[in-house]
């Protein structure tokens, strides 16, 4: 629904009194709750795939892979393991403070606010909702006015399914999220590029009201000598071209040793033409640019780079389409080394080694996933040892975020706290700690005065 401010004030100030009654409390209402998630996703899934497909051109099996069954194999991990993740969990009580029993208590955290981009449009709206629920909150989704049609049936599909009372949607843009922003909430989860990050943070501090950051950043691939090329340019490829590289955790960059970079690159051709033939614009299995600001940002990008153009650089603005491109010779201070890419160009920069590849990943902010493909399981140990990330991928990209079990979220500039599986349900809850003791034993000695008997017992206590 769009909604205007006295109406936004009002869902919150409903939502925030329905959690003080203590509907969403009960398990049996969270898991409700998800299951009419996973409905919502059914039922709508021609909508959504109709949707996503008019607000990015998303081809519908990568739609369905990404967004749709990824949120739903996810709710059914929160179904499966939310009694054993809600438990009090005990805690071992030291010898000076038996008798004693202590526990840690999950408790929701009040009303979240989760603000979603446009990209996987579905799933970076609903899947931390649906977290928020797992934890007993009430929960406000503001998806992103940038994918306006799935906003939209997103909006209609949670009115006809969720439970009004707890959880809302409310449509809009920058003017909108602001207005929500002065609003108080408990905890704010936002995923999106780090300027409106600051802004969020910045809200969030009046209120002293605890944040999620979900961010961007370059995430580099490296590729070590010793890497089977082949898979290396293929699972490249597919994590770059994926949602025609709009993808927060997509290889933005290739650091390739120079000994194999021309057999690299030879790969990553053959592998490009394998996925889309010799003319992507014509693959139904290839997404494009979700608006002209970004085309134009992204077209910028190829023509102000040094770089070779290696493959592909066909561009069409009435189509928002950009080739699947790759380009070679390119340098650390080449244009498109600047920012996050967010766009189907690879850039190639070869390393004379892995040391190097560091160096240039290290000077850098640090990114939300980092890539390294090699046969040999020391270069990989090393790389790990030798850089941090949000997350890695061994041999792979993308897909350490469709483990349920890791958490997923970024370090330093790409991000802060984090999702997925249990995480998200830690990161929308309240960690109580609790000590019960009985009445009697009551022993003086911990009591003024500090005689000197009891100085002397105290310091020995363990
Ligand atoms: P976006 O433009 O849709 O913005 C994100 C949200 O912020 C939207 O809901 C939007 O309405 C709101 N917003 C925009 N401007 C605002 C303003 N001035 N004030 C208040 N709210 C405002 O999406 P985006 O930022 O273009 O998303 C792309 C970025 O997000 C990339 O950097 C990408 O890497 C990152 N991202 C990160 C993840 C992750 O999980 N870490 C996932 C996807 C995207």
């Amino acid at each position: 629904m769009t909604a205007d401010v006295t109406t936004r004030h009002e869902i919150v100030e409903g939502l925030r009194a329905t959690f003080e009654s203590g509907l969403t409390r009960p398990l049996a209402w969270r898991k409700k709750e998800l299951h009419a998630m996973k409905e919502l996703l059914a039922a709508g899934e021609k909508e959504l795939l109709a949707a996503m497909y008019a607000d990015l051109g998303k081809p519908a099996v990568e739609a369905r892979l990404t967004d749709l069954s990824f949120v739903s194999a996810e709710i059914d991990v929160m179904l499966r393991n939310l009694d054993r993740w809600a438990r009090p969990e005990r805690v071992a009580v030291p010898l000076v403070q038996r008798p004693g029993r202590a526990r840690i208590v999950r408790e929701p955290l009040g009303l979240a606010l989760v603000i979603a981009p446009w990209n996987y449009p579905v799933q970076l709206l609903l899947l931390p909702m649906a977290s928020a629920v797992a934890a007993g909150n009430c929960v406000i989704g503001k998806p992103s006015e940038l994918a306006p049609a799935t906003s939209s049936v997103l909006a209609r599909l949670a009115h006809c399914h969720l439970d009004a009372r707890a959880i809302a949607l409310v449509e809009g843009g920058p003017e909108e999220t602001r207005e929500l922003l002065d609003e108080r909430f408990d905890t704010i989860f936002y995923t999106g590029n780090a300027s409106v990050g600051r802004l969020v943070m910045e809200a969030a501090a009046k209120h002293l009201t605890p944040v999620t950051l979900e961010l961007g950043g370059k995430s580099p691939a490296l590729v070590d000598a010793s890497a089977d090329l082949r898979v290396a340019a293929r699972r490249i490829a597919w994590g770059k071209y994926l949602n025609a590289g709009q993808t927060c955790v997509a290889p933005d960059y290739a650091l390739v040793h120079q000994d194999v970079e021309v057999a690299f690159v030879d790969a990553l051709r053959a592998e490009i033409r394998a996925f889309y033939g010799e003319h992507p614009k014509q693959s139904r299995d290839y997404a494009r640019i979700v608006n002209d600001r970004h085309f134009d940002r992204i077209t910028g990008l190829l023509q102000a780079t040094t770089g070779v153009v290696a493959f592909g650089g066909e561009t069409d603005r009435a189509e928002r389409y950009i080739a699947p491109t790759v380009v070679t010779g390119v340098r650390p201070d080449d244009p498109l080394m600047d920012d996050e890419i967010f766009g189907p160009i690879l850039p190639v920069m070869s390393v004379r080694d892995m040391d190097e590849a560091m160096n240039i990943v290290s000077d850098r902010e640090r990114p939300l996933a980092l890539y390294v493909f090699a046969r040999s399981k020391d270069v990989a140990e090393r790389v790990l040892a030798g850089t941090s990330s949000g997350g890695v991928g061994v041999n792979c990209t993308v897909l350490h975020t469709a483990v349920p079990g890791l958490p997923f979220g970024g370090v330093g500039a790409s991000g802060m706290g984090s999702y997925h599986g249990r995480a998200g349900f830690e990161t929308f809850s309240h960690q109580r700690a609790v000590l019960f003791k009985p009445s009697h034993p009551d022993p003086p000695v911990q009591y003024p005065p500090y005689t000197r008997i009891k100085r002397w017992i105290l310091k020995r206590l363990p």
